[in-house]
C-alpha cells in the first residue's frame, strides 16, 4: 500500500489567530497520528504561527509557492531556502490559480520544481485541465504536456519519488463540483501510466493526490480508488470539522 497524504491549501486566507486555532484543532483531533501524512499550506505570513504550534508533532507544513533563486534582488519573492528556514518540508508548485492568474507556464513550473528539489523541499506539483479543455476532449493531451514538463526531474536513481503530483481539474476547484471518483481514477491511472513510461518503480510509489471540491462527505469514495493516494483540499481545509473528517476518511 502506498503512503497517503491529506494536505490543506489555505490559499490567501487567515490571520495569526486563525492559524493558531486551526492548527490546534487539527492537533487536538489527533490527526497527526493517523497513517496519512497531514500537511498544511498556510500563506507565508502564517508559516511561523503554524510551525510554532506543530513543531515536535507529526503534522507537516509547506509553502504555497516559491521563487527559483536562493536570494537576491527579487522584491516580494520567497525562496526555497527561506521555506526550509520556516521548517517547511513541502511546497506547492503550479497550482492552477498560479498558472492562470500569474501566467505560470509549464517551463516555469519545471524551473520552480528544480529549485524546490535543490533546496531540499518536496514539491507538490499541481496539474489539471480546464472545463473547456475537458469539453474539447483534450484532457489527456493537457495532462501529458504538464506531466512531461516535470518528468525529467523525477530522480530515477532513487527508488523513493522526490515529488508528489496533485491532479486538480480546474472546473472542480472551489466550485462544489468534485470530479466523480471514476473520473478522477481514470485521470490518475493515466498520470501513473505516463510516469511508468519513465520509471515503473517510481510510478508504483509516487503519491498522486486528487484536489477539487473534496469534502467530508465525498472523500472516502475518492480515496477508495486504486490510484488516488490522498487529497489536496482548498476551501474545506479552512473548516476544522470538515478537514478532520477528510483526514479520517483517508485512514
Ligand atoms: C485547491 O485550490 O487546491 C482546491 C482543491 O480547492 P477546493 O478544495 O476549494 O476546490
Amino acid at each position: 500500500m502506498r503512503p497517503t497524504m491529506v494536505a490543506g491549501n489555505w490559499k490567501m486566507n487567515g490571520l495569526s489567530a486563525d492559524a493558531v486555532h486551526l492548527t490546534q484543532a487539527i492537533l487536538s483531533a489527533g490527526l497527526e497520528q493517523l497513517r496519512p501524512e497531514v500537511v498544511l499550506f498556510p500563506p507565508f505570513t502564517l508559516l511561523h504561527a503554524v510551525s510554532q504550534e506543530a513543531k515536535g508533532t507529526a503534522l507537516r507544513w509547506g509553502g504555497q509557492n516559491l521563487f527559483w533563486e536562493a536570494n537576491g534582488a527579487y522584491t516580494g519573492e520567497i525562496s526555497g531556502a527561506m521555506l526550509r528556514d520556516m521548517g517547511c518540508r513541502y511546497v506547492l508548485i503550479g497550482h492552477s490559480e498560479r498558472r492562470q492568474i500569474f501566467a505560470e507556464s509549464d517551463d516555469l513550473v519545471a524551473h520552480k520544481v528544480k529549485a524546490a528539489l535543490t533546496s531540499g523541499l518536496i514539491p507538490v506539483v499541481c496539474v489539471g485541465e480546464s472545463a473547456a479543455e475537458r469539453e474539447q476532449g483534450t484532457t489527456e493531451q493537457v495532462l501529458q504536456r504538464q506531466v512531461e514538463a516535470i518528468l525529467p526531474l523525477l530522480n530515477r536513481e532513487s527508488n523513493q519519488p522526490n515529488l508528489i503530483i496533485a491532479y486538480e481539474p480546474i472546473w472542480a476547484i472551489g466550485t462544489g463540483l468534485s470530479a466523480s471518483p471514476e473520473q478522477a481514477q481514470t485521470v490518475h491511472a493515466f498520470i501513473r501510466n505516463l510516469i511508468a513510461g519513465y520509471s515503473s518503480q517510481l510510478a508504483k510509489k509516487i503519491i498522486l493526490l486528487y484536489g477539487g471540491s473534496v469534502k467530508g462527505n465525498n472523500a472516502a469514495a475518492l480515496f477508495n480508488q486504486d490510484d488516488i493516494d490522498g487529497a489536496l483540499v482548498g476551501g474545506a481545509s479552512l473548516i476544522a470539522g470538515e478537514f478532520i473528517q477528510i483526514c479520517r476518511a483517508a485512514e
